[in-house]
């Protein structure tokens, strides 16, 4: 398939063959991403990049947008406004836990990505406290009855699929729970699960719902998305210092009144978020493509138990990506170095878990096939 993305990497490639020696850049061009984000892009949609510039003032701007929204509402099973941000998915994170926290926020962390909002608020002087389940396990609904119960919290953030620990929070049943509690906004961070498991933000009664575009919904880096509700804009209303660029009601205002944006949108992965969002909705379908997720957490996890272990428990696993307890101690840099060698690329555990554990992510286009080849490279590496 001579496509035009193919013909600029051949050309890429021609002209950093002096720099072989030095050659990162061009060996991952043609690595297959098994890593949680970014993600491999199917060339045509990447041929969207290359779209013609577009004023972001002009009605051109005006109508993408609103395509744009419309999809994303369907994607996200909401009316709530969309918005999105030329910054990745931490973006918004800071947006929504800087403009909606009044009183205090409650961080519930099950690895990295809920420690960050911690950190975040913490750097914005946001009150905040964190709550840890055990390591491996998923936040129950009954712990954030138990700590909505004491009254000091106006503000819940919750990872929704945790991509360091490999868990998938139950962001319905915690939902329910925060219903009972009128005040409360709910941040939820479905980084890397937008686009790849189903989450019905209306249902769930989420007010900021977050994803990045590099993962799940398998676009380049450099935007976010995300859906925010009137509740959400009512608060932000009330806090008197929401910075400048990411400012919730500057941006969520300028959206309701023309689809544009205070400042310069990525205007190009705007049209390549629009072609894409139409494949996942009219050509694989979102059923099918929540199917083929999990379809492929499933291979990877039948995979892991028969020769390691899981590090998520059970009836919380991710469907995107899958964290592998190194049970047997062997090295998964040298393993990662010789899988590059043959054209594939998974990731190390995160921080702490560096070694201990590894992670196979399996979301936005990839396949069956796949993912039965990287098992079998892995396989033929470490003799199982
Ligand atoms: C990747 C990731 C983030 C960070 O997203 P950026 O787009 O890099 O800002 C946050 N949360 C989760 C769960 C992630 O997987």
């Amino acid at each position: 398939m001579k496509t035009l993305a193919f013909k600029v990497l051949t050309r890429y490639n021609a002209s950093v063959e002096h720099l072989k020696n030095s050659g990162e850049g061009m060996i991952s061009l043609h690595i297959k991403l098994f890593i949680p984000g970014p993600v491999d892009v199917d060339p045509d949609v990447l041929q969207r990049l290359a779209t013609p510039q577009i004023a972001h003032r002009s009605k051109t701007a005006t109508e993408l947008q609103k395509r744009i929204s419309e999809k994303l509402q369907q994607l996200m099973y909401t009316k709530n406004t969309i918005i999105l941000s030329t910054s990745s998915g931490s973006g918004i994170m800071e947006m929504s836990i800087r403009s909606c926290t009044k009183k205090r926020v409650a961080v519930f962390s099950v690895g990295a990505f809920g420690d960050r909002w911690y950190q975040m608020a913490v750097s914005n002087n946001v009150p905040a406290d964190i709550f840890r389940p055990e390591p491996g396990k998923a936040v129950r609904p009954e712990m954030v009855d138990e700590v909505l119960r004491t009254g000091k919290y106006d503000t819940v953030t919750i990872t929704h699929n945790e991509t360091s620990s490999g868990i998938m929070n139950p962001v319905k049943a915690i939902g329910d729970v925060i219903k009972q509690y009128p005040d409360v906004v709910y941040l939820v961070d479905a980084v890397s699960s937008l686009g790849g498991a189903k989450i019905e933000v209306d249902k769930c009664g989420i007010d900021v719902c977050l994803a990045s575009t590099q993962k799940c919904l398998g676009l380049p880096p450099g935007l976010s998305v995300a859906s925010i509700s009137d509740k959400a804009v009512e608060r932000a209303k009330t806090i008197e210092y929401r910075g400048f660029y990411l400012d919730l009601i500057n941006v969520v205002s300028r959206v309701q009144k023309d689809y544009q944006y205070p400042a310069t949108p990525s205007t190009p992965l705007m049209w390549a978020l629009d072609y894409q969002l139409d494949r996942i909705l009219y050509k694989e379908g979102l059923e099918n493509r929540f199917m083929r997720h999990e379809h492929l957490a499933k291979i990877v996890q039948a995979w892991a138990m028969k020769h390691f272990k899981l590090f998520a428990e059970e009836d919380y696993l991710s469907h995107t990506v899958t964290t592998i307890l190194n049970t047997k101690g062997y090295s998964v840099s040298d393993l990662n170095k010789e899988l590059m060698n043959r054209g594939y690329m998974i990731s190390n555990g995160y921080g702490a878990f560096k070694e201990k554990a590894f992670r196979i992510a399996h979301m936005a286009e990839r396949t069956e096939k796949d993912l039965q080849a990287l098992l079998h490279e892995i396989e033929d590496i470490w003799k199982l």
